[in-house]
């Protein structure tokens, strides 16, 4: 997704002056960063609510059919909140209600995949990635430095856990497909015979040789799903030769 060169162009215009009217313009980088990271999340609160709105007028519903079967009533634009990675949004949407059994339903966040008053997916993966490395209560902690907006230790704990779900079940799934004779011929067919895999190691160290430094590159290559190590090539870094500087990424290597 780009956006155009213009458009950037003309908000970043709009962007410093609003920097200069609140007078970050003469604080130190760390300040003024920080602070245009919350200009920013405010503007994307506020832009993913207008958007919101705009797609629910866009969407043109002729009848809209409850999980019951029956057609339901249009009955007034709802407000909604979602917490977002801007921090909780605000938007107001088509709500229609059944009327047989009552139940409630706004086309806009079933066709976007929003459950009113819960986390966006686009948040709930961020909180789910810190909620598995650390503790609930630190993965808030450092998600608070990285979204600039304080997330509780529960809705971390509830969507990491969501994610575990899904992954055992997935998991579940891969186990029972594994004792399927069918399926395994099936994949078998779809992929086809696979090359094996090579891992490879490569490290240098300085010796002297000859009465001059020079670096000595160490290769190993594994077979992958062996134990065997194929013979070790060893080759001296010729480039520039003698005492100079040690090779880094991306020298040409004479082998
Ligand atoms: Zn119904």
């Amino acid at each position: 997704m780009e956006c155009s060169t213009k458009a950037v162009e003309a908000m970043a215009e709009i962007m410093v002056q609003e920097m200069n009217k609140v007078g970050l313009g003469d604080e130190d980088i760390r300040t003024v960063e920080i602070g245009m990271r919350e200009i920013l999340r405010e503007i994307g609160a506020k832009a993913l609510g207008q958007y919101l709105e705009e797609q629910d007028e866009k969407g043109q519903e002729e009848a809209v059919e409850c999980q019951c079967g029956k057609e339901m009533d249009y009955q007034f634009k709802r407000q909604a909140k979602i917490l977002s990675v801007f921090g909780w949004t605000s938007y107001r949407r088509k709500y229609y209600v059944c009327t047989d059994c009552h139940v409630g339903q706004a086309p806009l966040d079933g066709r976007l995949g929003i459950a009113a008053g819960q986390v966006t997916a686009g948040l709930a993966e961020l909180l789910a990635l810190a909620g598995v490395e650390v503790a609930f209560e630190e993965a808030a902690c450092w998600l608070e430095r990285f979204l600039l907006f304080r997330v509780s230790d529960n809705t971390v704990r509830k969507e990491t856990e969501w994610f575990g779900q899904l992954q055992q079940e997935e998991e579940a799934q891969w186990q029972q497909q594994s004792q399927e004779v069918s399926w395994l011929q099936q994949r078998q067919r779809e992929m086809g015979q696979q090359p094996g895999r090579l891992y490879g190691s490569l490290d240098g160290v300085m010796a002297p040789l000859k009465g001059e430094w020079r670096e000595l590159k160490n290769i190993r290559l594994v077979p992958g799903g062996k134990s065997e190590i194929l013979p070790k090539a060893t080759a001296a870094w010729t480039a520039g030769g003698g005492t100079k500087r040690p090779a880094s990424a991306g020298d040409q290597l004479s082998l």
